[in-house]
């Protein structure tokens, strides 16, 4: 094969997302994909958006911009919006860290950070959880300078850690910038963004992936400080100005009109989860303290890998990480609750040897 890739690019290790089968239908509790549709009204602002899809959409998303500090008691100015939060990450990771600015972030925790650090030739510097897989929050106090990086909750581990911790960090690291990415903080964990007014160097990002049910749709957005957001919208002007389509931005600012809807949908996700723990700890599994739409879990009896995979023959996908600390370990997305019967039924079934 002829390769006409440049050298820089030539040991990326791209990420790996869950998979998406189309041979039949599984339940899916692989991706942390809501359970449930968006609202009537998203779907009415997605048909009406449809209607001038001939035009780009507005660069600066100031529609959902205003939204979301309405939404925030922010500014406009503190949140910029983005393609996937992902975005967020990829445009911050090229912002803020590179060979002499390292990247610090736990050992187990989004796979993407990883990725983003190879891609822009960033020092990583990891930083181990504790065995129960809880994060010492010492390890990012008084860090000269680089980017810190750390998902509350985790993932895959599904713990969080409380916003007086995060202002800890943000105030002891102050030539850092601390980006908290909270992709799943509806779900049950506090939210640091009221951190963002005090300190500059705090970024907040955030998805309608999961809590929103707009996985399909690719949108999230970063909120802190003016300076940063203008930094990072910068930057997003250079790679992809018109990164939040039309469609998208519709979709957001009417979620956030209809918002109780999508309250109520992860009150009811979090109960599911709360139920589904319970049942599985009944089954023999142990389980980490989840503020997530997923469960995090091992079983003393039996592999992860063939549960995961004698689970995939019944029908019913999970995510299995490889890897030291949690190969062990199975991640399982929160559904509905008559889908959480299902997979606990099978487990049974496993577990009883059928
Ligand atoms: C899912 C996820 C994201 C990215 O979500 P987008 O779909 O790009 O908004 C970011 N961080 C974590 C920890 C996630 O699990």
């Amino acid at each position: 094969m002829n390769n006409f890739l440049i050298s820089k690019y030539k040991d990326v290790e791209p990420y790996v997302p869950g998979e998406q089968p189309r041979d039949k239908k599984y339940i899916k509790f692989n991706t942390n994909e809501s359970p449930y549709p968006p609202s009537e009204a998203v779907l009415r602002a997605v048909k009406e958006s449809a209607r001038s899809l001939q035009l780009y959409p507005d660069p600066a998303c100031r529609d959902l911009k205003a939204a979301l500090a309405g939404s925030l008691g922010l500014e406009p100015e503190n949140i910029l919006p983005t393609n996937g939060s992902d975005e967020v990450l990829s445009l911050s990771f090229m912002a803020y860290a590179h060979d002499e600015k390292p990247a610090y972030y736990a050992d187990v925790t989004y796979g993407f950070y990883d990725v983003l650090s190879g891609l822009f030739n960033v020092k990583a510097n990891h930083f181990s959880l504790c065995d129960d897989f809880t994060i010492d929050i010492e390890q990012y106090c008084e860090l000269d300078s680089g980017l810190i990086v750390i998902a509350n909750p985790n993932a895959p581990t599904g713990i969080a850690i409380g916003v007086d911790e995060i202002e800890k960090i943000c105030k002891e690291s102050p030539n850092c910038v601390v980006l908290i990415d909270e992709a799943y903080v509806e779900f049950g964990a506090e939210s640091c963004v009221g951190l963002v007014a005090k300190y500059p160097n705090l970024i907040v990002s955030r998805t309608y992936s999961k809590s929103m049910s707009l996985a399909g749709a690719r949108l999230g957005y970063a909120i802190a400080n003016n300076d940063r957001i203008t930094e990072l919208e910068t930057l997003k002007y250079t790679l992809n100005p018109y990164s939040v389509n039309r469609t998208a931005l519709a979709a957001g600012v009417s979620t956030i009109e209809d918002i109780e809807y999508y309250r109520n949908n992860c009150k009811l996700v979090a109960d599911t989860r709360d139920k589904t723990a319970e049942k599985l700890r009944s089954l023999g599994f142990e389980l980490t303290d989840s503020k997530t739409n997923f469960v995090f879990c091992r079983h003393p009896g039996v592999e992860a890998s063939e549960l995961s995979d004698k689970l995939r023959q019944a029908g019913i996908l999970v995510r299995h990480f490889t890897g030291e600390r949690t190969n062990d370990w199975l991640r399982i997305s929160i559904g509905t609750p008559e889908d959480m019967s299902a997979l606990t039924d099978t487990l049974e079934k496993i577990l009883n040897g059928g």
